[in-house]
């Protein structure tokens, strides 16, 4: 039977009910200080209209999952070589097996990153405890009273608060950052964005790039100016130890 850093692989794992959509073998740039690998679970929560992976969103346009075999057969070769690996999505919180994922990653001594939306603090504060992670990068999507209208469904605010404090609470290095597009975000949203997590480490506003996105209608969305993100960058930035756009 095959065995994943001492994981049984049978059937009835909860590992082997963790669906890896993809996964990009090397990147310098998510993971902040550390050259990295990619891993990208299949499916989410949410259905922000601007989201540009679809494919590990809607469950109609999902392809293939990846054996998980291979992912850690490609892990333990990169063993001295990649110094972490992030885990994304889709929205890595939902899935089951997430936790016994990650320690078997742990297992082989890769920190990792975890990209959430923030919508499950139970699980986030379970794998913090469990010393699963070393970086955390939240979405903050929207000021509370637009947050369900961003993210395309119902969304519990508490949760999203509740997810804040924990992280900034954490001990753990960790980030937040926003997409904006003008078609939903005003510059006054940006600023209750900035409230709601002022105090924290860092944030950083992230240009929404025109191209396939889940809501057709806003693939031509229109993203602010770096003079209009500067500006906004120099209104908020006392709330941050680190403020900036990308
Ligand atoms: S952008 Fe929204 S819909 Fe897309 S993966 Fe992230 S949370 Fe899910």
């Amino acid at each position: 039977m095959s065995k994943v850093a001492g994981l049984s692989l049978e059937e009835k794992h909860p590992v082997c009910k963790f669906k890896v959509g993809g996964l990009q073998e090397f990147t310098l740039i998510d993971f902040p200080g550390r050259p990295a690998c990619v891993i990208f679970t299949q499916g989410c929560n949410f259905r922000c209209g601007y989201c540009y992976n679809v494919e590990l969103v809607l469950p109609e346009r999902f392809g293939n999952t990846m054996p998980l075999e291979e992912i850690f057969d490609f892990l333990n070769n990169r063993v001295g070589l990649l110094e972490g690996v992030v885990i994304t999505g889709g929205e890595p919180t939902v899935q089951q097996g997430l936790e016994d994922f990650m320690a078997s990653v742990k297992a082989l001594n890769y920190p990792i990153k975890l990209d959430t939306n923030g919508s499950r603090p139970d699980v986030l504060k379970r794998l913090l405890e469990k010393g699963l992670l070393d970086y955390v990068a939240m979405d903050v999507k929207a000021p509370l009273y637009k947050y369900s209208q961003v993210c395309g469904v119902h969304v519990e605010v508490d949760k999203i608060l509740e997810s804040i404090r924990i992280i900034m609470s954490s001990g753990v290095d960790y980030e937040f950052r926003t997409t904006l597009l003008k078609e939903q975000l005003t510059e006054g949203d940006i600023v209750s964005i900035a409230k709601l997590i002022k105090g924290a480490k860092r944030f950083y506003l992230q240009r929404f790039i025109p191209g396939k996105t889940l809501d057709p209608k806003l693939s031509k969305g229109q993203s602010y100016s770096e003079e209009e993100l500067n500006s906004i960058v120099q209104s908020i930035k006392d709330h941050f130890e680190e403020c900036s756009f990308r």
